[in-house]
């Protein structure tokens, strides 16, 4: 149960006086939520942090003003002058003075009568905003206050800014915050005395009072210490859960799973290769932890095209031997079906039962194939999130393995773990993350790398060119197709829409058809799956020579004759995600190409990014330098900027802080596994603040 204390922080935002139906609306697109399904609620307004400060306090005489500079102005008002009727394109305006000299204040499709009352003639008023000069005279166009002596003692000089969202009034917002702010209660310290000590943080309370009233543009750097405290916070409540959990499936116990290796040999003879090093290592490190009478929590990092599969069924080989069951769960129906169809063979030499279950699996089907789960009969089953369903029930599951894990949330994944009693987890990621984000995203969990390629890999030329070098590209790819090659072709859109001005694949696949004949296929997110399925199963099997498609193939799919990666607008997408469309090519024997179009005039990170790409296949480094040039959303593939799930802490900035919070985390779960203590009751509340209290009822009874 969450503390009562918490409340007030928990209640909607239209709780709040002057948030309407519309203004709530407003916030609901505008604030990130710590529960992204719940509507906006005050403690997510207080998180909603400010990016800048507008500095009201140069208080200068009016010819003492600098040109483009924000002021505040004591005048006096002479005249006003508003437009011609009829002709709204001429600005109302207004003629102050002081002793320095005359100062005109500009309105555009001003309210008059508005006008008329906040600025009488004859009166002392103080203006804030940004004076311009102009052959010798000075204005200010839409000043952002306009007071009377009696309001200016509370107008704010130094003036939070926020990110905003179209039709909200700033002034709205930073009442609303104001507000919000008198509902935060004093909470009981979390944080250690040292950890506040070191880094001479404020209490929650003051950090969060600092962020909204800044004294200056310094005080919201993200090492300012309100706003590192409230990061440190966030990172500690994430990685308290984290921790929680995994206390938990230790507590839980694991399975002493063995084998004497019959199915593994069988699967190795069927291969038509050998294991690379590293996927020899990572198989021995898996069978320890299965070994172990713990549950196995491990996470599989390998570049596209590095053999996951191959280790994750081998995995599963160990697993079946030892009488139990395995899950393999992908992000994509597609994905599922081709790892089914990769493993099929090797399966059927080891005499290991397969099937699929996505949302397609229906009625008479469906119900077998779940009969046959519960009765053993079946493995391996492979699938979507549809495998977590309540209907799906094991025999006996002894390991789960994840696809692409970023894909999935934490809570799914846990969702999995809850099918089998002791059940080991495999998590495999394409994406080489960093090791901050893997303690964000796994916590500690236990890492294999595959660092090599399969042997015999050709490098992939990666080359770079401006979208009007089109017309070549078109040729070369018909000279290409027209001795046998095959060629994706990557646009970011699917259709065409007014507010942007790119190509859509729609679009690209009709002028490329036009050119290349009826060989062209189109593939999108949109499409229904039973028919991307056909048109990537033509692609593969030649009836198709180019793939037009949005980034849906980003994750796995595998045709290992396609040679030639075509990128449109490479400039949007991200560097790891440019790395893993560049790894569907250079799978064969053939050598591969990747061309990157984008839109010329190329700015200088981006021009970095496409240069990084070009210089290294190494997905470690590329993963790097994402981070750095960008931040842990792109890395990840995803679009927000920032750690998703994270509405405070920054992943560039706060690096040094996720792994103070981490060992805090560890020390925490050490002392005080129940969070029983005062501190731990603190701790509670930390956790619901955000977001993190599922791991709540794992604790630990008593
Ligand atoms: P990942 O999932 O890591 O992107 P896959 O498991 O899909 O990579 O493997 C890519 C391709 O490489 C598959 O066709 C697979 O059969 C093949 N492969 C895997 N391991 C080896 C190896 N050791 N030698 C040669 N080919 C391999
Ligand atoms: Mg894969």
């Amino acid at each position: 149960m969450r503390p009562d204390i918490l409340n007030p922080l928990f209640s909607p935002v239209s709780r709040l006086a002057g948030v309407g139906p519309r203004v709530g609306q407003m916030l609901s697109k505008l604030l990130t939520r710590i529960d992204p399904d719940a509507e906006p609620r005050v403690l997510d307004l207080l998180f909603h942090l400010p990016f800048a400060v507008i500095d009201r306090s140069l208080q200068p005489a009016i010819e003492a003003a600098p040109t483009g500079s924000v002021v505040t102005l004591e005048v006096t008002v002479d005249r006003h002058q508003p437009p011609p009727r009829g002709n709204r394109r001429v600005p109302y305006r207004v003629t102050c003075h002081d002793d320095t000299g005359t100062i005109t204040l500009t309105f555009f499709h001003a309210k008059g009568d508005w006008l008329q009352r906040s600025l009488p003639v004859g009166s002392k008023r103080f203006v804030s905003g940004k004076v311009e000069w102009f052959n010798g005279r000075a204005s200010m166009v839409h000043p952002d206050h306009i007071v009377d002596a009696a309001d200016f003692g509370s107008m704010p000089l130094i003036e939070p800014v926020y990110p905003m969202t179209a039709g909200l009034a700033r002034k709205t917002l930073l009442k609303a915050i104001g507000e919000a702010l008198t509902l935060v209660p004093e909470l009981e310290e979390w944080l250690s005395e040292p950890t506040i000590a070191d880094r001479a943080f404020p209490t929650f309370n003051a950090a969060l009072r600092a962020m909204h009233h800044p004294a200056s543009a310094e005080d919201l750097r993200p090492h300012a210490s309100p706003r590192a405290r409230l990061a440190y916070d966030e990172l500690l409540a994430s990685q308290l859960a984290i921790a929680l959990v995994r206390d938990h499936q230790k507590r839980a116990g694991g399975e002493v799973r063995r084998a004497e290796g019959v199915l593994r040999q069988r699967i190795l003879d069927a291969l038509p290769f050998t294991l690379t090093e590293s996927q020899v290592a990572a198989l021995a490190d898996i069978e320890a932890d299965m070994a172990r009478p713990e549950r196995m929590l491990r996470l599989l990092q390998g570049d596209v095209g590095a053999g996951k599969t191959v280790v994750a069924l081998l995995a599963a080989a160990t697993v079946i031997e030892s009488g139990a069951q395995t899950a393999l769960m992908a992000p994509t129906e597609l994905l599922a079906r081709q790892h089914a169809q990769s493993v099929s063979e090797a399966a059927a030499a080891a005499r290991i039962t397969v099937a699929v279950l996505t949302g397609r699996e229906k009625g008479a089907e469906r119900e077998t194939l779940l009969a046959d789960l519960e009765h053993g009969a079946i493995d391996l089953l492979i699938g979507t999130h549809a495998l977590f369903q309540s209907a799906v029930t094991f025999k006996n599951l002894g390991l789960v393995v994840v696809d692409e894990q970023h894909r999935f949330g934490v809570h799914q994944r846990l969702a999995l773990t809850t099918k089998g009693r002791a059940t080991d987890v495999l998590v495999m990621t394409a994406t080489p993350i960093p090791r901050t984000l893997v303690l964000t995203y796994y916590g500690d969990m236990d890492v294999s790398r595959l660092t090599e390629k399969p042997a015999g890999r050709l490098p992939i030329e990666t080359r770079a060119m401006p979208l009007d070098r089109l017309g070549d590209v078109v040729d070369r790819v018909r000279a290409a197709v027209e001795t046998g090659a095959k060629a994706y072709w990557i646009c970011p859109l699917v259709e065409d829409s007014d507010e942007s001005d790119l190509v859509s694949a729609e679009a690209r696949h009709a002028a490329l058809t036009k050119t290349l004949g009826p060989v062209v296929g189109l593939i999108h997110g949109r499409m229904r799956a039973d028919e991307r399925d056909r048109i990537m199963r033509a692609f593969r099997d030649g009836d198709l020579s180019v793939l037009v498609s949005t980034t849906v193939v980003e994750v796995g799919v595998d045709v290992r004759d396609a040679t030639i990666m075509i990128v449109e607008h490479a400039e949007r997408f991200g560097l790891a995600q440019l790395h893993q469309l560049r790894g569907r090519v250079g799978r064969g024997e053939k050598r591969s190409t990747c061309l990157l179009l984008y839109k010329a005039p190329l700015g200088e990170v981006a021009r970095e990014r496409l240069s990084i790409l070009r210089d290294s296949e190494d997905g470690f480094r590329i993963a790097e330098n994402d981070l750095r040039l960008r931040g842990g959303g792109e890395v990840l593939g995803t679009r927000q900027s920032g750690l998703p799930g994270f509405v405070v802490a920054l992943p560039e900035a706060h690096a040094d802080l996720m792994e103070a919070a981490h060992r805090e985390a560890l020390a925490i779960v050490t002392d005080d596994p129940g969070l029983s203590s005062p501190r731990g009751q603190a701790l509670r509340a930390l956790l619901y603040l955000f977001g993190r209290d599922a791991a709540i009822r794992l604790l630990r009874a008593g």
